[in-house]
């Protein structure tokens, strides 16, 4: 069954390339993927697939039917949305949109669920239950998939398992990794606004720097991860973002600082949380600033379960070659299907697609990022596979 899987992937490999490049073109930011939904509507159209869509704006919810009566439900995900990075990869079919960009692969997310959606529709004489397909904007920090579960996309059916796939450029074309527990951390962003007393350059003394005070800020907090938590618990602060100030005899009134803290550890996270703020706020009270400080979006940690994530490397296995599938190890990015991960067992594939012979290497979050189109048919046929085999071994 399962090369037959690569196989039929492979015969429609041209049709997932083209919505790829096409999506890839007209990229578009978290909650704005209104022509990226309307392609994807379009082909569900198409396919004869029923979806409701609208869910979180742009996000569509559809389900095929097994021929064989009544099971259970497997939900595969896939994002939508584009990052604000201005595209230098080359592509012919690079993005026409200034300053946007699928640099993150979320356009090949989409164009692989909907291939593996053709794959699965074709076999629906074969298995009872329902495939439940998740398509989501706004991953990249506004939580979609949350949105999405807030307005149903986890009832009628309710699914009892629920799988991702995420290109992942260190990996080659072929291969494929997963594993059980915390894959993903728990991440937050924030952003400290130090207010102070501008004035003259030459003349600090009438003035409250607020650069002077974010700057031990910064300092300040490096000290958490090194200082608080145990050197065998993995843990980020990070200050990457710091603007103040125009001119060099001018004191500004106030300086912004944004960051994020990383953890898998719930209560540790939590700590995290406080400790900045505590540091943050007594740092400038000491420095006679004010300080605002703002936690937005917090995803949780990405918590694979250990029978999924068994489940979905035998599956890749029967699929590829059990030497092509790795054990992934964790990683302190994060991603927003952890709020389904939290309601419903499942586990996440990361698909490889670095073509061995690129001088450099094209990592996600990047103006140069792109993918060996070569892995879209691997991708779509590991979705398909693992939703198939988990109805079928039920
Ligand atoms: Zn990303
Ligand atoms: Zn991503």
């Amino acid at each position: 069954m399962s090369s037959n899987l690569l196989d039929s992937a492979r015969s429609i490999e041209p049709r997932i390339v083209d919505v790829r490049r096409t999506i890839h073109s007209h990229p578009e930011m978290g909650f704005e993927e209104e022509q990226t939904s309307t392609l994807v509507r379009a082909r569900l159209r198409d396919l004869g697939i029923p979806f409701k869509a609208g869910l979180a704006k742009t996000g569509v919810v559809a389900q095929i039917k097994g021929e064989l009566g009544d099971g259970p439900c497997v939900l595969l995900r896939a994002d939508m949305d584009a990052l604000p990075i201005e595209e230098r990869s080359g592509a012919p079919f690079a993005s026409e949109v200034p300053g946007v960009m699928h640099a993150c692969g979320h356009d090949a997310h989409t164009a692989m669920l909907l291939g593996a959606a053709e794959l699965i529709l074709d076999r629906k004489s074969t298995f009872a239950g329902t495939v439940k397909l998740m398509f989501q904007p706004a991953e990249e920090g506004g939580g979609g998939a949350l949105r999405m579960i807030e307005e149903g996309a986890l009832t009628d059916p309710q699914p009892d398992a629920a799988f991702m796939l995420h290109v992942w450029p260190d990996l080659d074309v072929g291969q494929v990794s997963c594993g059980p527990g915390p894959q993903l951390a728990g991440a937050d962003a924030f952003t400290i606004t130090v207010k102070g007393r501008g004035g003259h350059g030459a003349r600090p003394h009438e003035t409250i720097d607020p650069v002077v005070v974010g700057a031990q800020i910064v300092l300040a907090t490096q000290s958490l991860v090194s200082r608080e938590v145990d050197p065998t618990v993995p843990a980020v602060v990070t200050l990457a973002a710091f603007n103040a100030g125009t001119v060099s005899n001018v004191i500004p009134d106030r300086a912004v600082l944004k960051g994020t803290i990383r953890a898998f550890d719930d209560k540790l996270f939590a700590h995290l949380e406080e400790r900045v703020r505590e540091v943050a706020t007594g740092v400038a009270r000491a420095l006679r600033a004010d300080l605002d400080i703002e936690f937005e979006m917090s995803y949780p940690p990405s918590v694979c379960d250990a029978a999924m994530a068994q489940h979905l490397g035998t599956s890749a296995g029967d699929l590829l070659g059990a030497d092509s599938v790795l054990v992934s190890k964790p990683e302190m990015g994060a991603e927003d299907f952890a709020f389904v991960l939290q309601r419903v067992p499942g586990a996440m594939l990361w698909l490889g697609v670095k073509n061995p012979a690129w001088p450099q290497p094209k990592p996600v979050h990047t103006a140069t990022f792109d993918i060996d189109e070569s892995a879209l048919p691997i991708g779509s046929s590991a979705m398909a596979a693992v939703a198939l085999d988990y109805l079928k071994r039920r």
